[in-house]
């Protein structure tokens, strides 16, 4: 029995959304003739109280067409360190938008009005222009920890007094608010945009959708095109992400309480050092004598697949496919490794 915890990118589409995908209805989305995607973008935009939305192969692009969107050349986003749209899009913020990044230093990826506010520049000729501040919820990097919207009020607050534009990364935001039983209304009342994948925990196999006003999705649209991500009949996939947004947000608590689950047993362990606070479906602990490398490698040598995030730093992330008889065998796997 594999126990792949690497992501929660790994799921395998179901029978039930193979079925509805080999059903859809399609057509040439480029000429906004694909019934699947259209209704897709309409049901997310209504979700988050915005205008139009606009899908994508993947959230990599969903985050760099909005940065794109939202800024000009010599511009500035500014975001916490650990950020995917910092450490994981292949600084495509500088190769696709010619802005430079003012990275804050915060709490498991978390950032707060304060530092934000002390980070943005003053307009001198020599600087760059701060114009964009990105947040993370949940955050990856920083091990699946959140913010509350009562965190995100002041940084809005903020960004409004100061003509700055905010933007979601939100690939997991769906596994925070099965947490704090907040709406996706009031998420998108406080973001000028928000990016969410339907390939992680929600378990499509591909698409993430960019969320915003008409007049921002229409440019959007634009780049999506010239970045290559402007599709046919994809509808069969988008029929996918249907079928995620239908089924897969509730259970994604079950993830989450696994994921504490696996923390709990963790810091139980000689072996740790220390175990990040779970709060929702990624644990990530850091060892207190073997190397990373060293420990995903005996990990998959019993079969679990986990991924180095750091020189003493390892994260597992849970998922739809992992099973109960997986916890059960994994908690006698950890137990097991010295
Ligand atoms: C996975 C992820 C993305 C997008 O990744 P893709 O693999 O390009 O879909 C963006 N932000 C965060 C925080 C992520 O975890």
């Amino acid at each position: 029995m594999l126990i792949n915890l690497i992501s929660d990118t790994v799921t395998q589409p179901c029978d039930a959304m193979r079925q509805v995908m080999s059903q859809a209805q399609v057509g040439d989305d480029v000429f906004r003739q694909d019934p699947t995607i259209n209704a897709l973008e309409e049901k997310m935009a209504t979700m988050f109280g915005k205008e139009a939305a606009l899908f994508c192969p993947s959230g990599t692009m969903t985050n760099q067409i909005a940065i794109k969107v939202h800024t000009q050349p010599l511009d500035e986003m500014i975001c916490d360190y650990t950020s995917h749209v910092y450490q994981y899009e292949t600084g495509g913020y500088a190769f696709n938008s010619g802005i430079s990044v003012n990275l804050l230093h915060g709490q498991y990826g978390k950032i707060t009005a304060e530092m934000i506010s002390k980070a943005i520049k003053p307009s001198y000729d020599w600087l760059p222009t701060s114009r964009l501040v990105v947040l993370e919820n949940s955050t990856n990097k920083g091990g699946g920890n959140y913010y509350t919207l009562d965190e995100v009020q002041p940084i809005r607050q903020l960004c409004t007094d100061c003509g700055l534009s905010l933007h979601l990364d939100g690939a997991r935001l769906f596994n925070v608010l099965v947490e704090t039983q907040e709406s996706t209304q009031e998420v998108g009342a406080l973001f000028d945009s928000v990016s969410i994948c339907l390939s992680k925990g929600l378990g499509a196999p591909v698409g993430s959708v960019l969320i915003g006003n008409q007049a921002f999705i229409d440019k959007a649209r634009r780049f999506r095109k010239v970045m290559g991500g402007g599709m046919r009949q994809a509808g069969i996939i988008a029929a996918a992400c249907h079928y995620a947004l239908d089924n897969n947000i509730e259970r994604l608590a079950d993830d989450n309480r696994r994921a504490r689950a696996i923390g709990d047993h963790l810091s139980t362990l000689d072996y740790v050092d220390s175990v990040n606070p779970v709060k929702t479906n990624i644990v990530i602990f850091t060892l207190k004598d073997m190397t990373a490398a060293e420990y995903v490698n005996k990990m998959k040598n019993q079969d679990v697949i986990c991924s180095a995030f750091g020189e003493k730093q390892v994260r597992f992330v849970t998922h739809l496919d992992y099973t109960e008889d997986m916890e059960q065998r994994l908690m006698e796997v950890l137990g097991g490794v010295i």
